[in-house]
């Protein structure tokens, strides 16, 4: 039923996905832990659909203004799920700077010949669109991947523009919104056919599980989607896609408090000396610092910290800290001193102290 005002999206963060309002129903959808389903209803086959994967999905679709969401394993699988959509021979224009799992994976179709590729800077507009210009095949127009902000460049993409020229080209255009979250940005708003999370990340926010989704507008290219998942097998678990949810009901309070604690740790870390480079959007919870010392000092300083966690990932409610570098199959692109910070929501005076001490002995 549609409501009867309209509602801030944190309202909606709140209520969306949530069991019919009649007596005796849990106000959360339970965890349904189920593979088959007795026959002649909605439901069959749990990699087709499931009651909890089903709330999630509602409510993930409300957020990011989709008319469909389909949940995965993981949000590699969602990209995957989205990749095998390319028709044989297709092109792909792509954030040359973009997640490592994702990066390497259309770097690994286009070596097999599977796909076209053509890799371009986010950030210069006109090269992404001479790139959608040219990089048509006899498969038909290209796909667009982007994300942005990049990981871990925090690289930011013109969307509105970059958007509404691949619209006029006919092209898929894929925007990977994990960094920003449906909170701070909503590419489908701005044009995008398909939206790409890493639900691991913030949406879920706790670091305690794997998820990806991928939410459209358009019925047939949702029902490719959720054929991709029923094929491709990366259905997601019901316990996670429960804790998932939990976690999408503070996603707003959590994006507040890391985005207010992130900026003021970029104010304050202008003034430390031995930091060449400091990357930050002005919003968000990501921050990248280029560090002016060796890999390995880097390293011994994040393993150092003792609020800040010294491990891969980011969104969670807890701080994380790593040199990007340190993984090997990591965009050479990007500087062997960058260490990526992801905010949490503990106190920021804190955060601070912790930070500024690795920072300051080495
Ligand atoms: N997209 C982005 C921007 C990511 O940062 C990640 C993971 O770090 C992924 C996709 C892949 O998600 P997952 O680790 O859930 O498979």
């Amino acid at each position: 039923m549609a409501p009867s005002t309209p509602r801030a999206w944190s309202t909606h963060a709140v209520g969306a996905g949530r069991p019919p309002r009649v007596p005796d129903s849990p106000l959360n959808a339970p965890i349904v832990p189920a593979s088959s389903f007795y026959a002649g209803g909605a439901l069959e086959y749990a990699r087709e659909a499931a009651p909890t994967s089903e709330a999630l999905e509602t409510a993930l679709a409300v957020l990011e203004t989709g008319h469909h969401a389909v949940v995965y394993a993981s949000g590699m699988a969602a990209a995957n799920a989205l990749m095998d959509l390319v028709p044989p021979g297709g092109a792909v224009v792509a954030s040359s700077a973009t997640y490592t799992g994702v990066r390497v994976r259309l770097e690994e179709l286009h070596a097999r010949g599977t796909i076209e590729l053509t890799q371009v800077g986010i950030e210069d507009t006109d090269a992404v669109l001479a790139a959608l210009n040219a990089a048509r095949t006899s498969a038909g127009p290209p796909t667009l991947w982007l994300e942005s902000p990049t990981n871990p460049l925090l690289e930011v993409a013109e969307l509105p523009v970059i958007l509404e020229h691949a619209r006029s080209l006919g092209v898929r255009s894929i925007v990977d919104n994990t960094f920003a979250t449906p909170a701070r940005q909503r590419p489908l708003e701005l044009g995008a056919d398909a939206v790409l999370h890493s639900v691991t990340k913030a949406i879920s926010g706790h670091s305690d599980l794997l998820l990806g989704a991928v939410i459209v507008k358009d019925d047939s290219l949702g029902e490719a989607l959720r054929t991709r998942r029923v094929l491709l097998g990366a259905a997601p678990s019901a316990f996670d896609c429960f804790l998932a949810l939990r976690g999408v009901r503070t996603l707003a309070i959590r994006m507040d408090r890391a985005e207010e604690s992130a900026q003021e740790l970029v104010r304050r870390l202008k003034g430390v000396s031995g930091i060449s480079r400091i990357r930050y959007p002005g919003w968000g919870s990501i921050i990248a610092i280029e560090i002016d010392a060796s890999p390995d000092v880097i390293d011994a300083m994040c393993a150092r910290a003792e609020i800040w966690t010294y491990a891969t990932s980011l969104g969670g409610v807890e701080s994380l800290i790593e040199r990007r570098r340190r993984w090997p199959l990591e965009s050479t692109a990007v500087p062997e001193n960058l260490v990526r910070l992801s905010v949490g929501i503990e106190d920021v005076d804190d955060l601070w102290t912790d930070l500024s001490t690795i920072l300051t002995t080495r």
